[in-house]
C-alpha cells in the first residue's frame, strides 16, 4: 500500500469508527438517569451502534473511489458483509436483553396491541433478520443473484427509516437536541447515499453511454464484446481493472454486473470484456449486436501491475476465466514494449477450451515471457504440466530470484484454486505483500 493510501485508509477507518461508536460514547458519557437499569442502557447502546453501522452500510457499497482506493473494492464489500452480521447481532441483542431484564417487554411483540413505535421497531428487526438470512443462505437456497440483490436493497432501504422512527420517538435516550442532532446526521447521510446511488449516479451513466462495436466467440464458452464511448471520451484504466456493465436496461434498474476490462490499456476509446456463460445475464451476452447501447461504470479495482511501477519481474497465475485480467496485463505490456521478465502459469481443466490459448502463445514472441500451461485433464500426448498448480510445479519454475522482493505476483481464478495456490506461494517463500489476488465474487 502506498503511503498516501495508508494515510487515507487510516483516516477512513478512524472516521468510520468515530461515526459508529459515537452513540455509545454519548450514552456512556452523557447524563445518567437515576434508577435506570444498566441492562437497559446496555441494550439501547448496542442497538444504537448496530443501527449506526446499518445507516452507513450503503456508503460502503456506493463504490466511492476515494473510500475504496486504500483497501480495494473486494475488501470493502467483504467488510460490508461481515460488519452487517455484527450490526445484526447488536440490534438483535436489544430486544433479547430487554426480555431478560423484564418479561413485560414481551408484550411489545404483539403488533396488534402495541404502539406504532414498537410496531416499527419489531418490523425493523424482522427486516434485518430477512437481510442476514438471505445473504447467508442465498447460495444454499439457490436464490438467483438478481432477486437477492433486489430484496436486499428494498429490505435495507425500508428497515433503516423504520428503526430511525423507533429511535426518534425513543423518549429520554435522545431527549437532548445534540443527541437528536446525531441521529439527524445519520439520517441525512443515509438519504444522501441512497439519492447518490439511485438517482445521481445512474443519471451520470445515462449521459455517457457506450455502443457495442463487436461480439466475438472465443474458446471455452466465452464471448468477447468490444465497446466504444458514444460522444464522450470514455475512461482511462490500468491493466487488470474491471468495470460494471448494464445492458438491455437503464442504470436505474440497478442490474449491473462486474467484468474485467480484458483489452490493452493502451487502446484508446475501446474496451473489451470477455464473458463466460455462468448464469442469467452472462448467457444473454452473445445476443448483443453491434450498435446496441450499454452503460459502463469504471474503472474499479486495484489488481494491476501499474500500482507497482518499481517491480522488476511479474509472476502471473490464471485459472479458467480468471485469465481476463491477465490478458489485459499481457496485452498492455506488449503494446508498451515492456520487456520485464514474466512467468505465466496458465491453468485450465482442459486444453481445448482454454480461452485465448493461441494469443498467449503468440504473445510469447512479443514479450520476455515464459508460459507454463498447467492442465488438469490434459490430452494423451500432453508434454506440459498436469493436474492442479501446486508447490512442486511452482518451485520448479520459481527460482530464488523469482522469490525475491522484486517480483509481484498476480493471481486470479476460481476460489478453491486461488486459496490453494495462495497457500503454496506463501509456503514457497513469497511474501504476502507481493501476492495480489482478484476474486470474481464480490457477494
Ligand atoms: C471484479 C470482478 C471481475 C469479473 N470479471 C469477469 C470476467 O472478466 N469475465 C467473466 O466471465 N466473469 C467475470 N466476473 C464474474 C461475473 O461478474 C459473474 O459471472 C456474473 O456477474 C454472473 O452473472 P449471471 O447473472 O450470469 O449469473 P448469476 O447466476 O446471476 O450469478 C452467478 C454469481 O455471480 C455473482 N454475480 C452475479 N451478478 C452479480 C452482480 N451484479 N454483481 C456482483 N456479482 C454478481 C454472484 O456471486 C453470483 O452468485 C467478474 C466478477 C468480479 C467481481
Amino acid at each position: 500500500m502506498k503511503t498516501t493510501n495508508k494515510v487515507m485508509g487510516m483516516l477512513w477507518v478512524s472516521l468510520y469508527s468515530f461515526l459508529v461508536l459515537t452513540p455509545l460514547i454519548i450514552l456512556i458519557a452523557g447524563p445518567k438517569f437515576i434508577g435506570r437499569p444498566a441492562l437497559l442502557d446496555l441494550s439501547v447502546s448496542l442497538a444504537f451502534v448496530g443501527l449506526a453501522i446499518m445507516a452507513l452500510q450503503f456508503i460502503l457499497t456506493a463504490r466511492i473511489k476515494e473510500i475504496n482506493s486504500p483497501f480495494g473494492t473486494d475488501i470493502v464489500y467483504y467488510f460490508h458483509r461481515q460488519i452487517g452480521i455484527a450490526a445484526f447481532l447488536l440490534v438483535f441483542s436489544h430486544p433479547i436483553l430487554l426480555f431478560i431484564l423484564d418479561s413485560r417487554y414481551l408484550r411489545f411483540l404483539n403488533v396488534f396491541s402495541s404502539s406504532l413505535r414498537y410496531q416499527l421497531g419489531v418490523g425493523a428487526v424482522l427486516l434485518l433478520i430477512g437481510i442476514v438470512w438471505m445473504a447467508e443462505y442465498r447460495q444454499k437456497l439457490k436464490i438467483p443473484y438478481w432477486f437477492w440483490k433486489l430484496w436486499h436493497g428494498i429490505f435495507a432501504s425500508v428497515m433503516i427509516p423504520l428503526a430511525l422512527y423507533h429511535i426518534f420517538t425513543g423518549g429520554n435516550y435522545i431527549d437532548l437536541p445534540w443527541k437528536k442532532g446525531l441521529w439527524i446526521v445519520y439520517s441525512i447521510l443515509f438519504i444522501l447515499t441512497v439519492l447518490y446511488t439511485r438517482v445521481i449516479y445512474p443519471l451520470r451513466l445515462i449521459k455517457n453511454p457506450y455502443r457495442i462495436k463487436q461480439v466475438k466467440q472465443e474458446r471455452g464458452g466465452v464471448w468477447t464484446i468490444t465497446m466504444e464511448p458514444v460522444n464522450h471520451k470514455g475512461f482511462q484504466f490500468m491493466p487488470g481493472q474491471f468495470a460494471w456493465i448494464t445492458a438491455w436496461k437503464t442504470p436505474f434498474s440497478d442490474s449491473e454486473h462486474p467484468f474485467t476490462i480484458a483489452s490493452s490499456s493502451e487502446e484508446k476509446n475501446s474496451y473489451q470484456m470477455s464473458i463466460k456463460n455462468l448464469g442469467k445475464f452472462t448467457a444473454k451476452i452473445q445476443t448483443l449486436k453491434p450498435g446496441d447501447k450499454v452503460f459502463v461504470d469504471g474503472p474499479y479495482g486495484y489488481f494491476s501491475m501499474d500500482r507497482y511501477p518499481e517491480t522488476v519481474r511479474l509472476c502471473l497465475i490464471a485459472g479458467g476465466i480468471g485469465i481476463t485480467p491477465i490478458m489485459s496485463i499481457l496485452r498492455s505490456m506488449a503494446d508498451r514494449n515492456d520487456q520485464r521478465p514474466v512467468m505465466f502459469f496458465c491453468c485450465n481443466q482442459e486444453w481445448e477450451p482454454l480461452t485465448f490459448r493461441e494469443e498467449v502463445e503468440d504473445l510469447q514472441k512479443r514479450l520476455n515471457m515464459k508460459v507454463i500451461f498447467t492442465i488438469e485433464r490434459p490430452p494423451q500426448d500432453w508434454k506440459g504440466e498436469k493436474g492442479f498448480l501446486n508447490s512442486s510445479i511452482l518451485n520448479k519454475y520459481l527460482t530464488p530470484e523469482w522469490k525475491s522482493g522484486k517480483t509481484e505476483v498476480f493471481l486470479c481464478g476460481p476460489t478453491p484454486m486461488m486459496n490453494a495456490v495462495e497457500k503454496a506461494l506463501l509456503a514457497s517463500g513469497l511474501p504476502e505483500s507481493q501476492i495480489h489476488t482478484e476474486r470474481f465474487a464480490l457477494a
